[in-house]
């Protein structure tokens, strides 16, 4: 049964999870705060993500600034190309994501351009679906923040959209920083900003989103995957976009091509598995690849992660390979050698093209600048000269044109020790808020008005509470000093001696928390005490001194079973 988002909502806003953003000023939509518990549970998420892909996949951790001029944007195409087609209501003034007011009008909405997009809105009738009014024809918005760098003019800047682009332009860092080998990657876990037109659905539509994207920087032409094998009889569920939906193992799915090729299918694997390893429900879950139209035209495959929740089918995660659009791009805005170098086993001798300096022609034409006119020449690749009737060269600061009469473009042999390359880039991108959103959505269940958040103790942002049953009789003093034990061995714990007992374990169900200990009357004879699991609400008794171990075995996924001695 879907949950009601609006219901999750309350919950998040009431227990601390997440609140409206400014909202003594009216908050404003799409932004939200992380209150205590939604910081440390994002925190947690984040810090799994990290795991497998810092340590587990050696991907290189950087932070990049948030702000970044106009010419990296200009060049990755978000200027250009970073936009969503919207209307406006005639009567209320509301605005609306045009494609969105489409849906099951096309299975692409869109991919249509204003014209087309209009006619069939205009055509099928659509109205404001606030008031009933007219709309506007539909008009493309930019979705980057744009602000300036600097006094006075400045430079035209914008907040970053996506975390992608910081690890593109840092490629030869990340490239020499591994030691010049590929496949290499990078990772950025942060904010973007995408100025949406109208984000209605909690955390699914933000203007201000966190990411966790990863970078590898893979050969060209192997998009093998050692690791794959390991992995290679793992199976999941796939909405292909030619044929029907399929479970079947990986392998299966690269060798029918429908997984472009191993590297792509190890990270859709990984992706799977961080999605239940952090809790989210295997049932409600797929990989549904990209259509043709909607795939980026330099992309060769694409499979969005998508989880079924309150809003419907979501994505979540996209895992693309982009092949070399990115890397090429900024080599080609920039001008820095973004390329990786192959080293050959032996040195080959190959053709190839060099442009040659006609010192006769240059000599008469360019005087004593001739020599170095010659060397800027010999420097410049065969491409830039080849078929032009004329070249810029730079010498000394200075642009000099020169005409092809003093050059040309002519083939020899050369030894050479091997080749440069323009990565490809594979590409899983993380949205942390809709993961942590859908999330809840999953781990919720209620029985009677009583709600349990049935999260896992990897990601709870309380894994205990320590209650005693009583303040008094000295039992406040036992358990404050198991909390303090608890608290010294890395454990967030939550402390709670007021109100019945009941009451606190609800409380502590609401939140997720996996489980509670309680010291009672029996722990002054006995020195144990009880430990109750959320799901089940059994409880066994352990020694005092255990307390630490055991809450740490059951949030490292030790069954509640297992603590159980034969005795009990
Ligand atoms: P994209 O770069 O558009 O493929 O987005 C990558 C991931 O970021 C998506 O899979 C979503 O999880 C997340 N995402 C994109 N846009 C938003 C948004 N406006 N609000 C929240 N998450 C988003």
């Amino acid at each position: 049964m879907r949950m009601d988002p609006q219901e999750l909502l309350s919950l998040c806003k009431r227990r601390g999870f997440l609140w409206p953003a400014y909202d003594i000023y009216g908050s404003v939509a799409g932004l939200y705060d992380y209150g205590p518990l939604g910081a440390a549970l994002k925190n947690n998420i984040e810090d799994h993500w990290r795991r497998l892909y810092v340590q587990g996949e050696g991907f290189q951790e950087i932070s990049c600034p948030i702000v970044a001029p106009e010419p990296v944007f200009k060049a990755s195409g978000h200027v250009d190309a970073f936009s969503d087609m919207y209307v406006e209501c005639t009567k209320c003034g509301e605005t609306f994501r045009a494609d969105h007011l489409a849906a099951g009008l096309h299975a692409n909405p869109a991919s249509l351009g204003e014209d087309e997009l209009g006619k069939m809105l205009r055509e099928s009738g659509v109205l404001c679906p606030e008031c009933g009014g007219g709309l506007t024809a539909p008009k493309r918005f930019n979705l980057m923040f744009k602000t300036s760098i600097g006094a006075g003019r400045g430079k035209t800047a914008y907040l970053r959209p996506e975390t992608a682009q910081g690890m593109f332009v840092n490629f030869s860092q990340v490239y020499r920083y591994g030691r010049e080998k590929l496949p290499v990657g990078a990772v950025q876990i942060g904010r973007a900003f995408r100025n949406e037109i109208s984000p209605r659905q909690g955390l699914i539509r933000l203007r201000e989103l966190n990411m966790m994207e990863a970078e590898l920087f893979v050969h060209p032409e192997d998009k093998s995957w050692p690791k794959f094998r390991d992995v290679r009889a793992e199976v999941v569920p796939l909405v292909p976009n030619k044929g029907p939906p399929s479970s079947v193992a990986l392998e299966e799915a690269v060798k029918a091509g429908v997984i472009r090729n191993e590297v792509l299918a190890y990270f859709m694997w990984l992706t799977y598995k961080f999605a239940l390893d952090i809790g989210l429900d295997p049932k409600r879950l797929r990989f549904r690849q990209h259509e043709s139209t909607e795939m980026a035209h330099y992309a060769s495959d694409c499979w969005d992660l998508e989880a079924e929740i309150g809003y419907g089918w979501t994505e979540l995660v996209g895992v693309a390979d982009r092949g070399c659009f990115d890397v090429k791009a900024h080599l080609d805005h920039s001008g820095a050698d973004l390329t990786s170098f192959e080293r050959y086993d032996e040195p080959r001798e190959v053709e190839m093209e060099v442009v040659k300096p006609n010192f006769g022609a240059l000599g008469p034409l360019f005087k004593d600048k001739s020599k170095l006119i010659a060397e800027a020449l010999s420097k410049l690749p065969a491409e830039a000269a080849k078929d032009q009737d004329k070249v810029t060269v730079d010498v000394e600061g200075e642009a000099l044109v020169v005409p092809s009469s003093c050059y040309e473009v002519s083939k020899r042999k050369e030894k050479v020790s091997g080749r440069k390359l323009v990565p490809h880039v594979i590409e899983p991108s993380y949205g942390v808020d809709r993961l942590l959103f859908s999330l809840l959505d999953h781990v919720y269940s209620k029985k009677d008005e009583y709600i349990v958040l049935r999260l896992k103790g990897l990601v709870a942002p309380i894994k205990v509470g320590v209650f005693p049953l009583m303040a008094r009789d000295g039992l406040g003093e036992i358990a404050t000093s198991i909390f303090d034990s608890l608290v010294k061995a890395g454990i967030a714990a939550y402390y709670d001696d007021s109100g019945s007992i009941g009451r606190r374990y609800a409380r502590m169900d609401e939140i997720g928390t996996p489980c509670c200990v309680t010291v009672d009357y029996d722990t002054k004879s006995d020195g144990t005490v009880t430990v109750r699991d959320r799901d089940s609400a059994e409880q066994v008794r352990v020694k005092k001194e255990e307390v630490a171990e055991v809450v740490k075995a059951l949030i490292s996924g030790a069954s509640f079973e297992s603590l159980r001695s034969p005795q009990d």
